[in-house]
């Protein structure tokens, strides 16, 4: 068996290396490293997959973020209410905007922002929610859309996690994750699901002034060369990893229905222990990406657990040990902590085990067995 990793980005490029090669070189003899074809056919690309009308490249998912905010137009005070368990950037792009972040407590179930808090913590100065598709899967964006179009916010989806989900309506209808709000940030991350072999990101809108404003918000504020309308930034994804990108953007949906396909197999293997908590998921898994594979420990020891796992040579993960409510650079002072319930469980029960396209049942299974041996 081969050793086990996290994620396994070198078997994944094995079997798309003489493409990849081929990108590069083209970008390279083009020498058209900023802004070329490469980036425009990716923008092209990801547009159609996500049946969006713009996806706007920049830098980075936390950029992406910024950006999208950035294009609301807020003003320094206005609430921003988000999720107390996710990753940080989601939080810190808030504050360094001078908005006020609000977090607020997450599904039991799906680890996603809880409508129900969201409609407790709204106030004159809420202006915008921003739900994460937290590890792949689809955050109530129904329930979410209501509430903002009753208070009249902003609904910013951060899809760094959850690239190629597909969200259903009540009605039976389908969008993709990215598609369902006001304006959306993803990250290419190189562990994300849709990775490039650097950092890059990008922003989605179906909002034609929106995606205008903020194509020239990523280029330093300027609509005619040289002259800057606004205070802008530059954020830009880089030609080469746009070229990579467009050849693994083909491969995405094979790539989540391989992570769907471990996630029903470790499922099986560990749904029925008393102990274990495996993923909520749909029927059909069509809203679930599996951007991580995270069960919760129920009464023991989930420290000790990680310790078991990496001494028999399989990594693991935590995410995310501390809510961001108790976080030095986001604590409030006389924070209630009985808001945050749910949060306050999770950090200390999540797990995330080995999640990738190239797991082989062999190691799913040698993974389980280590898992079941712990908690026996
Ligand atoms: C990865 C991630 C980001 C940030 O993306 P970067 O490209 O690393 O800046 C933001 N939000 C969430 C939920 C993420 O997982």
């Amino acid at each position: 068996m081969d050793p086990i990793r996290m994620v396994d980005l070198k078997s994944q490029y094995n079997q798309i290396a003489d493409e990849v090669q081929s990108a590069l070189n083209d970008v390279i003899e083009s020498t058209a490293f900023i802004n070329g074809p490469a980036v425009k056919q990716f923008q092209a690309n990801l547009e159609q997959y996500l049946g969006v009308k713009h996806v706007i490249p920049c830098a980075n998912g936390t950029d992406a973020l910024q950006i999208a905010l950035m294009g609301l137009k807020l003003e320094p005070g206005d609430e921003v209410i988000t999720a107390d368990f996710t990753f940080a950037a989601t939080v810190e792009v808030i504050s360094l905007l001078r908005l006020t972040p609000v977090l607020i407590d997450v599904d039991p179930k799906t680890f996603n922002i809880d409508p129900k808090a969201i409609e407790a913590a709204i106030t004159p100065k809420t202006k915008a929610i921003i739900p994460v598709h937290l590890f792949g899967q689809t955050a109530d964006m129904e329930a979410i859309n209501a509430i903002a179009e009753k208070h009249n916010l902003y609904v910013v989806e951060d899809n760094a996690q959850g690239i190629g989900a597909t969200y259903t309506f009540k009605d039976g209808s389908k969008a993709k994750t990215g598609t369902l709000g006001h304006v959306a940030a993803t990250s290419f991350f190189p562990s994300k699901n849709l990775g490039a072999y650097g950092d890059g990101g990008a922003i989605f809108t179906n909002d034609d002034d929106l995606a205008h404003f903020i194509r020239g918000i990523v280029n330093h504020g300027m609509y005619k060369r040289y002259y800057h309308d606004v205070v802008g930034v530059n954020s830009r994804l880089d030609a080469m990893q746009a070229a990579i990108l467009n050849v693994k953007l083909k491969y995405l949906d094979y790539y989540n229905e391989r992570r769907k396909e471990a996630a029903i197999r470790y499922t099986q293997l560990l749904g029925e222990h008393p102990n274990i908590v495996t993923p909520y998921r749909e029927a059909d898994c069509s809203s679930h990406v599996f951007h991580q594979y995270t069960l919760r420990i129920i009464d023991r020891d989930r420290d000790a657990l990680v310790d078991f796992l990496n001494e028999n040579g399989i990594p693991c993960g935590v995410y995310y040990p501390v809510p961001l409510h108790r976080q030095k650079a986001y604590a409030q002072p006389n924070t209630d902590e009985s808001l945050f319930p749910v949060t306050n469980q999770l950090v200390e029960e999540v797990i995330s085990l080995p999640m990738h396209s190239e797991l082989t049942i062999e190691q799913i299974e040698f993974i389980a067995e280590k898992v079941l041996a712990f908690l026996s």
